[in-house]
Protein backbone atom coordinates (compact mmCIF):
# COMPACT_ATOMS: atom_id res chain seq x y z
CA UNK A 1 0.00 0.00 0.00
CA UNK A 2 1.64 3.13 -0.76
CA UNK A 3 2.20 5.62 2.15
CA UNK A 4 -0.15 8.46 2.86
CA UNK A 5 1.73 12.03 2.55
CA UNK A 6 2.88 13.18 6.38
CA UNK A 7 0.67 16.13 6.37
CA UNK A 8 -2.14 14.97 4.34
CA UNK A 9 -1.97 12.35 7.75
CA UNK A 10 -2.39 14.95 10.28
CA UNK A 11 -4.76 17.08 8.22
CA UNK A 12 -1.62 19.51 7.59
CA UNK A 13 -1.07 22.21 4.89
CA UNK A 14 2.66 22.05 4.07
CA UNK A 15 3.93 25.38 5.53
CA UNK A 16 2.10 24.00 8.95
CA UNK A 17 3.62 25.68 11.80
CA UNK A 18 5.19 23.92 14.96
CA UNK A 19 2.16 24.38 16.92
CA UNK A 20 -0.17 23.94 14.40
CA UNK A 21 1.54 20.24 14.05
CA UNK A 22 1.47 19.58 17.75
CA UNK A 23 -1.98 20.60 17.84
CA UNK A 24 -3.04 18.29 14.88
CA UNK A 25 -1.35 15.54 16.32
CA UNK A 26 -3.09 15.64 19.52
CA UNK A 27 -6.50 15.59 18.09
CA UNK A 28 -5.70 13.02 15.79
CA UNK A 29 -3.48 10.64 18.29
CA UNK A 30 -6.81 11.17 20.91
CA UNK A 31 -9.57 9.78 18.06
CA UNK A 32 -7.65 6.96 17.78
CA UNK A 33 -5.45 6.10 20.84
CA UNK A 34 -6.01 2.33 21.61
CA UNK A 35 -7.70 3.29 25.05
CA UNK A 36 -10.82 4.76 23.50
CA UNK A 37 -10.88 1.97 20.15
CA UNK A 38 -9.97 -1.11 21.76
CA UNK A 39 -9.54 -4.08 19.60
CA UNK A 40 -9.91 -2.06 16.91
CA UNK A 41 -7.15 -2.72 14.24
CA UNK A 42 -7.82 -0.08 11.70
CA UNK A 43 -7.80 2.97 14.70
CA UNK A 44 -4.86 1.17 15.96
CA UNK A 45 -3.06 1.74 12.23
CA UNK A 46 -4.30 5.02 12.05
CA UNK A 47 -2.52 5.75 15.44
CA UNK A 48 0.66 4.43 14.49
CA UNK A 49 0.31 6.50 11.36
CA UNK A 50 -0.30 9.77 13.02
CA UNK A 51 2.70 8.89 15.27
CA UNK A 52 5.34 8.10 12.28
CA UNK A 53 4.11 11.34 11.20
CA UNK A 54 4.41 13.66 14.00
CA UNK A 55 8.11 11.74 14.84
CA UNK A 56 9.25 13.42 10.92
CA UNK A 57 7.21 16.55 11.41
CA UNK A 58 8.08 17.78 14.71
CA UNK A 59 11.62 17.13 13.97
CA UNK A 60 13.03 20.09 12.02
CA UNK A 61 15.67 17.93 10.70
CA UNK A 62 13.47 15.49 9.46
CA UNK A 63 11.05 17.75 8.12
CA UNK A 64 13.24 19.16 5.86
CA UNK A 65 14.63 16.07 5.06
CA UNK A 66 10.94 15.07 4.11
CA UNK A 67 10.05 17.95 2.36
CA UNK A 68 13.06 17.46 0.09
CA UNK A 69 13.25 14.09 -0.14
CA UNK A 70 9.63 12.85 0.22
CA UNK A 71 8.97 9.28 1.49
CA UNK A 72 11.68 7.70 -0.96
CA UNK A 73 14.35 10.05 0.93
CA UNK A 74 13.37 8.98 4.26
CA UNK A 75 14.36 5.40 3.72
CA UNK A 76 17.17 6.21 0.95
CA UNK A 77 19.91 7.47 3.88
CA UNK A 78 20.66 4.49 5.58
CA UNK A 79 16.87 4.46 7.79
CA UNK A 80 15.82 7.55 9.08
CA UNK A 81 12.06 7.74 10.55
CA UNK A 82 9.77 6.01 8.09
CA UNK A 83 8.08 3.21 9.43
CA UNK A 84 7.35 0.74 11.87
CA UNK A 85 6.90 1.82 14.91
CA UNK A 86 5.40 0.01 17.75
CA UNK A 87 3.10 1.44 20.55
CA UNK A 88 5.73 1.53 23.28
CA UNK A 89 7.94 3.97 20.68
CA UNK A 90 4.85 6.09 20.46
CA UNK A 91 4.34 6.48 24.22
CA UNK A 92 7.68 6.87 25.45
CA UNK A 93 8.85 9.71 22.78
CA UNK A 94 5.59 11.39 22.61
CA UNK A 95 3.79 10.69 25.87
CA UNK A 96 4.11 13.89 26.78
CA UNK A 97 2.37 15.10 24.13
CA UNK A 98 -0.88 13.47 25.84
CA UNK A 99 0.15 15.34 29.35
CA UNK A 100 2.71 14.10 31.13
CA UNK A 101 1.62 15.16 34.15
CA UNK A 102 1.35 19.08 33.66
CA UNK A 103 -1.84 19.63 34.43
CA UNK A 104 -3.16 19.49 30.48
CA UNK A 105 -6.74 19.12 29.60
CA UNK A 106 -5.37 15.34 28.19
CA UNK A 107 -5.04 13.79 31.61
CA UNK A 108 -8.13 12.65 31.31
CA UNK A 109 -7.75 10.99 28.30
CA UNK A 110 -4.37 9.27 29.17
CA UNK A 111 -3.57 10.05 32.54
CA UNK A 112 -2.25 7.10 34.59
CA UNK A 113 -3.65 3.38 33.79
CA UNK A 114 -3.63 3.86 30.21
CA UNK A 115 -0.57 2.69 29.98
CA UNK A 116 1.55 5.54 28.37
CA UNK A 117 2.97 6.22 31.27
CA UNK A 118 6.85 4.83 31.70
CA UNK A 119 10.12 6.34 32.78
CA UNK A 120 11.25 8.74 30.42
CA UNK A 121 13.57 8.03 27.70
CA UNK A 122 17.39 9.78 28.33
CA UNK A 123 18.24 10.75 24.68
CA UNK A 124 21.85 10.86 23.45
CA UNK A 125 23.05 13.45 21.55
CA UNK A 126 23.89 14.06 17.83
CA UNK A 127 26.35 13.83 15.83
CA UNK A 128 27.57 16.06 13.03
CA UNK A 129 30.18 15.09 10.36
CA UNK A 130 31.05 16.69 6.93
CA UNK A 131 31.21 14.79 3.83
CA UNK A 132 33.53 15.83 1.12
CA UNK A 133 31.72 14.97 -2.29
CA UNK A 134 33.14 15.54 -5.94
CA UNK A 135 30.24 17.16 -8.49
CA UNK A 136 30.43 13.19 -10.09
CA UNK A 137 29.38 11.61 -6.81
CA UNK A 138 26.53 14.67 -6.10
CA UNK A 139 25.26 13.88 -9.14
CA UNK A 140 25.03 10.51 -9.65
CA UNK A 141 25.04 9.48 -6.15
CA UNK A 142 27.14 7.34 -4.31
CA UNK A 143 27.81 5.19 -1.42
CA UNK A 144 30.63 6.12 1.17
CA UNK A 145 32.31 4.29 4.23
CA UNK A 146 32.43 6.76 6.72
CA UNK A 147 34.78 6.28 9.89
CA UNK A 148 32.93 7.84 12.59
CA UNK A 149 34.09 8.05 16.66
CA UNK A 150 30.87 7.86 18.65
CA UNK A 151 29.83 6.53 22.25
CA UNK A 152 28.30 3.39 21.53
CA UNK A 153 26.24 1.00 24.43
CA UNK A 154 28.43 -0.81 26.47
CA UNK A 155 27.91 -4.31 25.81
CA UNK A 156 28.75 -5.93 29.13
CA UNK A 157 26.11 -4.17 30.88
CA UNK A 158 23.76 -2.89 27.81
CA UNK A 159 23.88 0.08 28.77
CA UNK A 160 22.58 0.29 32.08
CA UNK A 161 26.06 0.73 33.56
CA UNK A 162 25.33 -1.91 36.22
CA UNK A 163 27.39 -5.18 36.91
CA UNK A 164 26.82 -7.75 33.98
CA UNK A 165 23.65 -5.56 33.55
CA UNK A 166 21.28 -6.80 36.28
CA UNK A 167 22.93 -5.06 39.37
CA UNK A 168 19.78 -2.68 38.99
CA UNK A 169 17.30 -2.08 42.00
CA UNK A 170 14.11 0.32 41.29
CA UNK A 171 14.55 3.16 42.82
CA UNK A 172 12.56 3.74 46.58
CA UNK A 173 11.83 7.36 45.66
CA UNK A 174 9.75 6.58 43.05
CA UNK A 175 9.12 3.59 43.12
CA UNK A 176 10.40 2.99 39.54
CA UNK A 177 8.20 5.41 37.28
CA UNK A 178 11.35 8.06 37.33
CA UNK A 179 8.50 11.04 38.46
CA UNK A 180 7.50 12.27 41.59
CA UNK A 181 4.21 13.50 42.16
CA UNK A 182 3.91 16.89 44.53
CA UNK A 183 0.92 18.05 45.55
CA UNK A 184 0.21 22.09 45.51
CA UNK A 185 -2.18 24.30 46.81
CA UNK A 186 -2.92 27.09 45.00
CA UNK A 187 -6.01 29.28 45.05
CA UNK A 188 -7.78 27.01 42.32
CA UNK A 189 -7.28 23.96 44.92
CA UNK A 190 -5.04 21.57 45.28
CA UNK A 191 -3.03 20.60 41.79
CA UNK A 192 -0.67 17.56 41.25
CA UNK A 193 2.09 17.96 39.31
CA UNK A 194 5.30 15.51 38.41
CA UNK A 195 8.40 16.22 38.29
CA UNK A 196 11.71 14.12 37.13
CA UNK A 197 12.50 11.64 40.01
CA UNK A 198 15.60 13.89 41.47
CA UNK A 199 17.44 10.36 43.29
CA UNK A 200 17.42 8.70 40.08
CA UNK A 201 17.51 11.36 37.07
CA UNK A 202 14.37 9.87 35.57
CA UNK A 203 15.74 6.69 34.65
CA UNK A 204 13.17 4.50 37.75
CA UNK A 205 16.65 2.74 38.64
CA UNK A 206 19.23 2.67 40.48
CA UNK A 207 22.77 0.85 39.87
CA UNK A 208 23.88 -1.21 43.36
CA UNK A 209 27.49 -1.95 41.03
CA UNK A 210 28.88 -0.53 38.79
CA UNK A 211 30.02 -2.34 35.53
CA UNK A 212 34.00 -3.35 35.72
CA UNK A 213 33.93 -2.25 31.49
CA UNK A 214 32.29 0.92 31.26
CA UNK A 215 32.82 2.26 34.79
CA UNK A 216 29.06 2.83 35.37
CA UNK A 217 28.71 4.98 32.46
CA UNK A 218 26.84 2.73 30.38
CA UNK A 219 28.34 4.11 27.29
CA UNK A 220 31.91 3.17 25.82
CA UNK A 221 33.67 5.14 22.73
CA UNK A 222 33.58 3.25 19.42
CA UNK A 223 35.38 3.57 15.93
CA UNK A 224 33.06 2.26 13.79
CA UNK A 225 32.43 2.12 10.26
CA UNK A 226 29.49 3.18 8.39
CA UNK A 227 27.77 3.07 5.23
CA UNK A 228 25.95 6.27 3.83
CA UNK A 229 23.73 5.99 0.80
CA UNK A 230 24.03 9.68 -0.86
CA UNK A 231 20.79 9.71 -3.43
CA UNK A 232 21.64 11.71 -6.37
CA UNK A 233 21.24 15.34 -6.79
CA UNK A 234 22.47 16.02 -3.21
CA UNK A 235 24.16 19.88 -2.96
CA UNK A 236 26.23 21.69 -1.20
CA UNK A 237 25.25 22.32 2.72
CA UNK A 238 22.60 19.77 2.24
CA UNK A 239 22.05 17.56 5.76
CA UNK A 240 20.97 14.17 5.71
CA UNK A 241 20.75 12.50 9.00
CA UNK A 242 20.74 8.73 10.40
CA UNK A 243 18.52 8.30 13.25
CA UNK A 244 20.42 6.45 16.21
CA UNK A 245 24.02 6.28 14.71
CA UNK A 246 24.61 9.62 17.10
CA UNK A 247 26.19 8.89 20.61
CA UNK A 248 24.17 6.89 23.05
CA UNK A 249 23.22 8.69 26.15
CA UNK A 250 25.19 7.52 29.63
CA UNK A 251 22.80 4.93 31.34
CA UNK A 252 20.85 3.67 28.75
CA UNK A 253 18.33 5.56 26.19
CA UNK A 254 17.76 6.54 22.62
CA UNK A 255 20.92 7.21 20.87
CA UNK A 256 21.61 10.72 18.71
CA UNK A 257 21.40 11.01 15.19
CA UNK A 258 24.23 11.12 12.94
CA UNK A 259 23.70 14.23 10.69
CA UNK A 260 25.94 13.85 7.19
CA UNK A 261 26.67 17.39 5.94
CA UNK A 262 27.32 18.02 2.42
CA UNK A 263 30.43 19.98 0.94
CA UNK A 264 31.51 19.94 -2.76
CA UNK A 265 34.74 19.61 -3.69
CA UNK A 266 35.61 22.29 -6.24
CA UNK A 267 35.65 20.65 -9.99
CA UNK A 268 39.00 21.55 -12.24
CA UNK A 269 37.23 21.88 -15.21
CA UNK A 270 32.97 22.44 -14.67
CA UNK A 271 30.96 24.85 -12.71
CA UNK A 272 27.46 24.13 -10.83
CA UNK A 273 25.01 26.39 -11.25
CA UNK A 274 21.69 24.62 -9.60
CA UNK A 275 20.79 21.91 -11.33
CA UNK A 276 22.95 23.15 -14.55
CA UNK A 277 26.82 22.45 -15.15
CA UNK A 278 28.73 25.50 -16.78
CA UNK A 279 31.63 25.02 -18.53
CA UNK A 280 34.10 27.70 -20.23
CA UNK A 281 34.96 26.71 -23.73
CA UNK A 282 37.85 28.76 -25.27
CA UNK A 283 38.66 28.12 -28.87
CA UNK A 284 41.26 30.37 -31.12
CA UNK A 285 39.90 32.68 -33.94
CA UNK A 286 40.10 30.77 -36.49
CA UNK A 287 38.22 27.79 -35.18
CA UNK A 288 35.55 30.16 -34.70
CA UNK A 289 35.67 31.59 -37.99
CA UNK A 290 36.47 28.28 -40.02
CA UNK A 291 34.29 26.09 -37.45
CA UNK A 292 35.55 22.81 -35.52
CA UNK A 293 34.45 19.91 -33.20
CA UNK A 294 36.22 20.03 -30.03
CA UNK A 295 35.97 17.49 -27.31
CA UNK A 296 34.67 19.47 -24.05
CA UNK A 297 34.29 17.62 -20.44
CA UNK A 298 30.88 16.67 -18.84
CA UNK A 299 30.27 15.07 -15.92
CA UNK A 300 29.42 11.56 -17.70
CA UNK A 301 32.98 12.14 -19.39
CA UNK A 302 34.21 13.37 -22.34
CA UNK A 303 31.62 14.63 -25.17
CA UNK A 304 32.70 15.89 -28.68
CA UNK A 305 30.42 18.82 -30.41
CA UNK A 306 30.43 20.65 -33.65
CA UNK A 307 31.66 24.54 -33.16
CA UNK A 308 29.57 25.75 -36.24
CA UNK A 309 31.36 28.32 -39.08
CA UNK A 310 31.10 32.08 -37.91
CA UNK A 311 30.42 31.21 -33.54
CA UNK A 312 30.47 34.28 -31.75
CA UNK A 313 32.31 34.87 -28.55
CA UNK A 314 29.93 34.44 -26.44
CA UNK A 315 27.42 32.10 -27.71
CA UNK A 316 26.17 29.69 -25.11
CA UNK A 317 25.48 25.60 -26.06
CA UNK A 318 22.94 23.40 -24.59
CA UNK A 319 24.00 19.68 -23.64
CA UNK A 320 20.52 18.69 -22.80
CA UNK A 321 20.22 16.33 -20.02
CA UNK A 322 23.74 16.80 -18.89
CA UNK A 323 23.80 18.50 -15.96
CA UNK A 324 22.18 17.08 -12.50
CA UNK A 325 19.10 15.07 -11.49
CA UNK A 326 16.70 16.87 -9.31
CA UNK A 327 16.58 15.68 -5.37
CA UNK A 328 13.55 14.55 -6.13
CA UNK A 329 14.03 12.82 -9.63
CA UNK A 330 11.73 15.01 -11.89
CA UNK A 331 13.93 16.79 -14.19
CA UNK A 332 17.98 16.69 -14.97
CA UNK A 333 19.64 19.85 -15.54
CA UNK A 334 21.77 20.81 -18.59
CA UNK A 335 25.31 21.38 -19.51
CA UNK A 336 26.12 24.74 -20.79
CA UNK A 337 29.12 25.78 -22.78
CA UNK A 338 30.15 29.20 -22.90
CA UNK A 339 31.95 29.99 -26.06
CA UNK A 340 34.87 32.13 -25.64
CA UNK A 341 37.07 33.38 -28.52
CA UNK A 342 40.57 33.93 -27.51
CA UNK A 343 42.50 36.24 -28.58
CA UNK A 344 46.74 35.58 -29.38
CA UNK A 345 48.48 37.88 -26.75
CA UNK A 346 51.92 38.12 -28.59
CA UNK A 347 52.39 37.36 -32.66
CA UNK A 348 55.05 36.88 -34.99
CA UNK A 349 55.58 39.02 -37.89
CA UNK A 350 54.06 36.63 -40.52
CA UNK A 351 51.38 36.20 -38.15
CA UNK A 352 51.07 40.28 -38.49
CA UNK A 353 51.31 40.26 -42.21
CA UNK A 354 48.57 37.92 -42.72
CA UNK A 355 45.99 39.68 -40.12
CA UNK A 356 47.29 43.41 -41.51
CA UNK A 357 45.52 41.93 -45.03
CA UNK A 358 42.65 40.53 -42.73
CA UNK A 359 42.08 43.68 -41.08
CA UNK A 360 41.77 45.85 -44.39
CA UNK A 361 38.34 43.52 -45.51
CA UNK A 362 35.53 44.11 -46.06
CA UNK A 363 34.07 40.88 -44.25
CA UNK A 364 36.18 41.47 -41.52
CA UNK A 365 33.98 44.64 -40.34
CA UNK A 366 32.26 43.75 -37.34
CA UNK A 367 28.32 43.43 -37.92
CA UNK A 368 26.55 42.84 -34.46
CA UNK A 369 23.13 43.27 -36.63
CA UNK A 370 24.20 40.06 -38.53
CA UNK A 371 24.66 38.12 -35.19
CA UNK A 372 22.32 35.75 -34.89
CA UNK A 373 19.26 35.63 -33.02
CA UNK A 374 18.78 32.78 -31.16
CA UNK A 375 22.07 33.21 -29.08
CA UNK A 376 20.83 30.53 -26.89
CA UNK A 377 21.31 27.39 -28.99
CA UNK A 378 20.39 23.52 -28.74
CA UNK A 379 23.47 21.33 -29.06
CA UNK A 380 23.46 17.96 -31.15
CA UNK A 381 26.22 15.57 -30.01
CA UNK A 382 28.73 13.77 -31.62
CA UNK A 383 30.35 10.83 -28.98
ZN1 LIG B 1 13.58 7.58 41.12
ZN1 LIG C 1 29.02 -1.19 31.04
Amino acid sequence: MAKRDYYEVLGLQKGASEAEIKKAYRKVAIKYHPDKNPDNPEAEERFKEAAEAYEVLSDAQKRQQYDQFGHAGMGGAGGFGGGGMNMDDIFSQFGDIFGGGGGSPFDSFFGGGGGGRRPRQRQGTNLRIKLKLTLEEMAHGVEKKIKVKRQDSCESCGGNGSKNGNSLRTCPTCHGTGQVQKVVNTMLGQMRSASTCPSCNGAGQMVDQHCDSCHGSGVKTKEEVITVKIPAGVSEGMQLSMSGKGNAPKGGGIPGDLLIVIEEVAHEELKREGNNVVYELYINFADAALGTHVEVPTIDGKVKIRIDAGTQSGKILRLRGKGIKDINGYQTGDQLIHVNVWTPQTLSKEEKEILEKLREADNFKPDPAKKEKGFFERMREFF
